[in-house]
Parts: structure tokens; C-alpha cells; sequence
């Protein structure tokens, strides 16, 4: 059976490969297909896409973005195939990037009155010239010694509710949809495992979603168990959805998982592109 794995993650946002080697990694796990969705950002799909090469893997352009959840926090939506020079799309991504800018240097503000040595500098010294996030921050503060180890640096300063934790403005999941579709792509619920609901809570926000431009879920993920799995197939069954999945690869930044292969038992069916382009393709036709 030919794998495909459509969330990944490089440089461009929290992932450690650049984009081109995350093609070349796809190439080297001999998938179909394989997407770079990094956070918020698109800054990777222009050298991820020139690593095509004849007879490689379909590359295929993506975004994560995280969105308001009903209730409170965030959840993440998957965009396959849009065209990231849309004009609104892509004003939407620059207010995003914008707000996140905006909040780093607050997060660093309430570290130092936290009597925590931390400039912004050492924080983006560490994404490398990518984009900057708790992650980074998280870094900093194990390198300094402060914690032991990034779980430490959440759950004392950088997790919602913690006292370095700044709120993101975000998106609502129906503005997020229709940049995405505006500019041509496929809207996918990423690993609804994640979201922990009790199933016909879940549900009842799929189909809400859907009301709103949710094309598809991501039912194949990493952390998704094989009963987990079957259920929100029947889901998308249920609901005219169509289905799609990935690893969530971020190189060394989560050792356990592999491209392509999550924790190890992951397997994306390439069988999966032909339903994501047929609902693709709904929004031309
Ligand atoms: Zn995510
Ligand atoms: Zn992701």
C-alpha cells in the first residue's frame, strides 16, 4: 500500500528539518504524497515545492493554523493546496504573524519581572531565523539552567494559565476556512483526538464546523489510537467529509515521531488524495 503523510512541520515554523529536506526525507520514506503545514506560516512552501523531483513524492502546499475554540483555547485547522499568493489569504497570515510578534516580547517582559534572565534576542537566536514560539522560549530556559527540561518550562512559566502564559489573538475557525478556501485549499480538522471531547461532543462541533467550510478531518495521526481511528472515519462517512492524516512530523523537536510513520504504526492510505481533490476541486467547479 502507498503511504502518504499530509501535516508536517520544518524550520519554517517549529519543525528542525528546512523544507527541502523534508521533501527529500518523503522522498527517502518512498511516500506518494507528503505536505509541509507549518504554523501560521507559508515562508517554507517555496523551497519545499522546488525540491520536486520526477518519479519523487506529490508535494503538496499547507498551513496549520490555530484558531479559536469554542469554550476557550485554541484548536488547529489543516490547509491543503492553497494558493499562497492569494492576496486575502495571505493578508490574513501578515495579521496573524503580526499578532504573534506582538505577544513574544510580552512573554519575554513577564519572564524578566519574573526575575528570569531572558532577552528576545537569545529567544529568536534559538529558532534560527524562523519563526519564534514558546518552544524557543522553552529552550532558553533549559540551556540557562533555569529548568530542567522544556515540560518544566511550560508548567512553571509558558503554559495558559501560568505566569509568563500571554493569550494569542486568533482567528475564529470560520475566518480561518474561508482564507483557506478563498485561496483554493481544502479545510481539515487536525488530530481531533487531541481535542479530547466526548464523542457526540465532537461531533456536534464537526458538524458545526462543517457549516462553516470544514472539508475534511485528519482521521490517520500519530497519536490516534486504531478504535479512535475507526470512529472518526465512520465520522467522515457520516457527515460527507472527506478524509486525510499525517504524522505531525517536527524532526528532533518531537523525537518519537517518524515521517510517514508517527510512532511507528502510523499508515496514511495514498488512497486518501483522490477524496481531498474532489472536494478541491468542488470549490472551482
Ligand atoms: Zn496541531
Ligand atoms: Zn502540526
Amino acid at each position: 500500500m502507498k503511504l502518504i503523510d499530509l501535516h508536517t512541520h520544518s524550520t519554517a515554523s517549529d519543525g528542525t528539518l528546512p523544507p527541502a529536506q523534508v521533501a527529500q526525507a518523503a522522498a527517502e520514506a518512498a511516500l506518494a504524497a507528503v505536505a509541509l503545514t507549518d504554523h501560521d506560516t507559508t515562508e517554507g512552501l517555496a523551497e519545499f515545492l522546488a525540491a520536486a523531483r520526477p518519479g519523487g513524492p506529490e508535494l503538496v502546499p499547507g498551513v496549520e493554523l490555530s484558531v479559536e475554540r469554542p469554550g476557550g483555547g485554541s484548536m488547529h485547522l489543516v490547509g491543503l493546496w492553497m494558493d499562497q499568493d492569494e492576496p486575502r489569504f495571505k493578508q490574513g497570515l501578515e495579521r496573524v504573524q503580526a499578532a504573534r510578534e506582538q505577544r513574544n516580547p510580552k512573554i519575554a517582559s513577564r519572564l524578566q519581572g519574573l526575575g528570569v534572565d531572558i532577552t528576545l534576542e537569545e529567544v529568536a537566536a534559538v529558532a534560527g531565523g524562523g519563526q519564534v514560539g514558546r518552544p524557543h522560549f522553552a529552550q532558553v530556559l533549559v540551556d540557562k539552567g533555569v529548568v530542567q527540561n522544556p515540560g518544566e518550562a511550560f508548567g512553571r512559566f509558558l503554559k495558559r494559565g501560568a505566569p509568563a502564559y500571554m493569550e494569542k489573538e486568533r482567528l475564529s475557525p470560520g475566518e480561518a476556512m474561508a482564507l483557506i478556501r478563498g485561496a483554493g485549499g481544502v479545510t481539515v480538522l487536525a488530530h481531533p483526538g487531541l481535542l479530547q471531547l466526548h464523542p457526540a461532543v465532537l461531533e456536534q462541533l464537526v458538524k458545526e464546523l462543517k457549516d462553516q467550510g470544514l472539508m475534511g478531518i485528519e482521521a490517520y495521526y500519530s497519536e490516534h489510537n486504531p478504535a479512535l481511528e475507526r470512529r472518526l472515519l465512520d465520522m467522515a462517512a457520516r457527515l460527507g467529509l472527506a478524509v486525510s492524516g499525517g504524522s505531525d512530523f517536527h524532526g528532533h523537536n518531537k523525537p518519537g515521531i517518524r515521517l510517514g510513520a508517527g510512532q511507528g504504526t502510523l499508515r496514511v492510505p495514498a488512497s486518501l488524495l483522490a477524496g481531498l481533490k474532489q472536494s478541491r476541486d468542488t470549490l472551482s467547479g
